[in-house]
Parts: structure tokens; sequence; C-alpha cells
């Protein structure tokens, strides 16, 4: 049955390509959620906030690119081997939504290079989309909630997600996407400012703005608990039904 949806594409990872020992990040995060970020948190005043928000929310591509790259607004710069904006059609029919560059994602500048990644990679694969180059219906746009790994993978705090989330906004408005997968809490929290656990949310059609959301595990989430891959690919399936409507 859940072969014939699909979900077998998704199957363990190929041994060769098997991401590093790091268990994925929302397993770690259970065991560190509770930590503290190790500095005090960035407080901008409203109107040099409200200031940077407008800015950013008239950048082009390339001008939004440059700014992610040299983005100092939070702590996260300082541990980060380089930003990660995001990838994908500049105006793809569906974006995907995660939360933080990892240690792979740190290193090679690409959101979901690591082991959620291939995953992420496979789920697409069942829908025929694809990171790859292809026509905007097919090819997604993929990008993280935080633009910086937050050190030793922990969870990312409020206030980084309040700075980074104008990046994001803009990136949905500039690709305009006519479905976006929210994966993950954080994902969601950015998009939906809801902190309902993924299961509650999940199994109907949410808005980011005008723009349907469907919300769906992470799959780092899924790596470590298979047996809601049959829920996830529903979802994907919802949204897809969403696409089509
Ligand atoms: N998890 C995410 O949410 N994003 C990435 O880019 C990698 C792992």
């Amino acid at each position: 049955m859940l072969g014939a949806m699909g979900v077998t594409l998704w199957g363990p990872l190929r041994t060769a390509d098997a991401e590093a020992p790091a268990a994925p990040r929302e397993a770690r995060a259970e065991a560190i959620s509770h930590a503290p970020a190790t500095s005090a948190p960035t407080v901008v005043p409203t109107a040099e906030r409200d200031g940077r928000a407008r800015e950013i929310a008239a950048l082009d591509w390339p001008a939004l690119r440059a700014r992610v790259a040299d983005c100092q607004a939070c702590r996260l710069c300082e541990g980060r081997t380089q930003t990660v904006f995001g990838v994908g059609h500049p105006q793809a029919h569906w974006m995907i939504v995660g939360e933080a560059p990892g240690e792979q994602e740190d290193r090679q500048g690409e959101p979901f290079v690591g082991s959620a990644g291939q995953l992420l990679d496979r789920m697409l694969l069942a829908l025929d989309l694809t990171r790859s180059e292809a026509p905007p219906q097919r090819q997604v746009y993929i990008a993280n909630t935080l633009k910086c790994r937050p050190p030793r993978n922990r969870n990312p705090e409020p206030d980084e997600l309040a700075l980074c989330s104008v990046f994001l906004r803009r990136q949905i408005e500039l690709v305009q996407p006519r479905i976006i997968l929210a994966m993950g809490r954080f994902a969601v929290q950015t998009l939906l400012g809801s902190t309902d656990p993924i299961g509650r949310l999940r199994g109907r059609v949410h808005r980011y703005g005008e723009r349907p959301v469907i919300v769906t595990y992470h799959p780092a989430y899924l790596l470590r608990s298979p047996a809601d891959k049959a829920r996830s690919w529903a979802d994907l399936c919802l949204a897809a039904a969403q696409l089509a409507h």
C-alpha cells in the first residue's frame, strides 16, 4: 500500500553518501533544546528593525543574495562558514521551507544537502519535482528560515528567527510560489506564527497571506520516525491536490 503511494522511494540512504555521524537536527534538538544560546539575544530598536525590513522588502534577487551574504544582524554570523541562501527556480510553483543549515549546508552553501536533504530529494521525486534545472512547474525553490548554521545545530532562537524572517519573506515575494511546504516547527512558527505541534496543524490548508501553506514533518524527523512517512506522503498529496485545485 505504501509502496503504491511512492513511500518506498524515500527508503534508506545509500550508504556511500550517508551523512556523517551526527544525528538529524530534530533528533539533536531533543537533546539540546534546553541549551541556551551562548550569548544574549540581539535586541534591535523598533525603528531600526522596521527600516531594515523595509529595505530588504525592496531588494531584487542579486541584492537580496548579497545582503544575506553580508548579514551580521545576529550572533550566528560569528560561527558560519558561509550563509545558505536558497536554491531552485526563481518562479517555482512549489516552495519548500526548512529550518536552518546544518554542517554540510554550512560547508557547501546549499540547503538540504545532508541526509535530510537526500530524503527531501526522494520525496520531491515521488511528486516528479526536483531541485535541478527544470521548468517552474517541476523545479522547486528551497529555502530555510535561518540562513546561518546555529552552533552545534542547536534550535533557532526567537530573535534569530525574527531577524532572518525578513529574508525568507522577500524570497517568497520574489518567487511567488503557488504552494508552500512548511517543513518542521520552525518553518511553521515563522510562516504561520503558530507553536502548535505539526501533528495538530497538518492535514489542512493554511495561508501565508494569500498563499496556501501545507504543514508537514521535517525530513530529519522522518529519518528518525519513518512510520510518519505515510503521513508526510499524505501531506505532499494534499499540497499537489491544492495546487491542481
Ligand atoms: N535541515 C534544514 O531544515 N535545512 C537544511 O538546509 C538542512 C537541514
